[in-house]
């Protein structure tokens, strides 16, 4: 059996799909049937063990593979959006955004308020990112300024509004 140890320095979330693409190429390199999964989570100072069989691990890494292939798959907004390299762009992202600009959206209900705040703070970070990387190639957008500032080592670019 093979060891795999994960540090986390965030929350606890579901980490199995990303931990059984890790584990199945240790499980292939060194030719073994099962993987101890450690993930060690830094701020909680706790951890979540489980072994992964290379059949069960197998299993989840070609669902995910099939996920990717399949030409009708449909975005779903989860959790994760904010780490998504296509949220600026995610039209299901947009749609769940524009839930808590709606003016009959439901402000009783706080988990799907949360929900939907989650999905528009997602999708406004994305736009920022993407804003500033076309910036720094040339496309500033209009009524706004590329600034740049140094802290240290550090040196953060960002978008201004112009007066
Ligand atoms: S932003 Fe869209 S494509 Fe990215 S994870 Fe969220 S739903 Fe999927």
């Amino acid at each position: 059996m093979v060891r795999l140890f994960d540090l986390k320095t965030g929350n606890r979330r579901n980490y199995k799909p990303q931990m059984a693409f890790y584990a199945l190429g240790l499980m292939q390199q060194y030719d073994e049937d099962k993987c101890e999964v450690h993930e060690v989570y830094s701020r909680t100072q706790e951890a979540n063990v489980y072994v992964f069989t290379r059949d069960e691990a197998e299993k989840i890494v070609n669902g995910v593979a099939g996920l990717k292939r399949d030409p009708g798959r449909k975005e779903n907004p989860c959790e994760y959006c904010g780490w998504c390299a296509r949220r600026a762009d995610c039209g299901a992202l947009l749609e769940n955004a524009k839930e808590v600009l709606d003016e009959n959206f439901d402000s009783e209900d706080m988990g799907k308020k949360l929900t939907a705040a989650r999905r528009a703070a997602d999708w406004a970070s994305g736009v920022k990112r993407q804003a500033v990387a076309e910036a720094k190639d040339g496309s500033v957008p209009s009524g706004y300024a590329l600034v740049s500032r140094t802290a240290g080592t550090k040196t953060i670019e960002y978008l201004m509004k112009k007066d």
